[in-house]
């Protein structure tokens, strides 16, 4: 069988479970994710085979890839690498209901419902980067990010507003203190 970049259902059901092994280049702006600075080579392992339920079929495997983020508090790019697992389940798109019939969605992640019997690859390792990329990156758990009043990385380097500023974490005790002078005022 030549390679395709398909889970063809059709050739599982003729032929059993196959094994994909596939590197794919993808452009950031192809990944919509705008913490996502750079990304090199990604590569899938796949193996499709048939489920328990009729015209289900499942898709385990894993991608592996490393690039940049852009740091959500310093805004700062970092390297990343990531390798994640996958295991998902597809089913056909339940056909147009009727108004008594109960709603199918989806209730557990990995179910994904199709149209078309085959599946893209290339889609496929997009959706699992995607899946991949933490909802806000940090360069570290502890970075200390930008200054708010005057922008500075204060992870390099310490500005001089930072007492006037005051620190988040110390923002009610800030308010306390304030009280408290007010007090003393009257
Ligand atoms: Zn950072
Ligand atoms: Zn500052």
């Amino acid at each position: 069988m030549p390679d395709r970049d398909f889970i063809v259902f059709d050739d599982i059901d003729k032929y059993g479970s196959e094994t994909y092994e596939r590197t794919y280049e993808f452009a950031v702006s192809e990944l919509d994710r705008i913490d996502l600075a750079a990304i090199g080579p990604v590569s899938l392992v796949a193996t499709a085979s048939k489920g328990d339920l009729a015209a289900e079929y499942l898709a385990d495997g894993s991608t592996t890839f490393t690039g940049d983020l852009t740091c959500s508090r310093c805004v700062e790019p970092f390297p990343f690498a990531n390798s994640s697992e996958f295991h998902l389940r597809f089913r056909p798109r339940p056909a147009v209901l009727t108004e008594n019939e109960v709603e199918i969605t989806p209730d557990e992640l990995d179910i994904e419902f199709y149209t078309e019997r085959l599946i893209p690859l290339r889609e496929l390792a997009a959706e699992q980067v995607q899946l991949s990329i933490p909802m806000k990156p940090l360069c570290t758990e502890s970075c200390l990010g930008l200054c708010p009043q005057c922008g500075a990385n204060r992870n390099l380097e310490s500005c001089s507003c930072q007492s006037a500023a005051g620190d988040e974490r110390w923002g009610a005790l800030a308010g306390i203190r304030a009280e408290l002078a007010k007090k003393n005022e009257q």
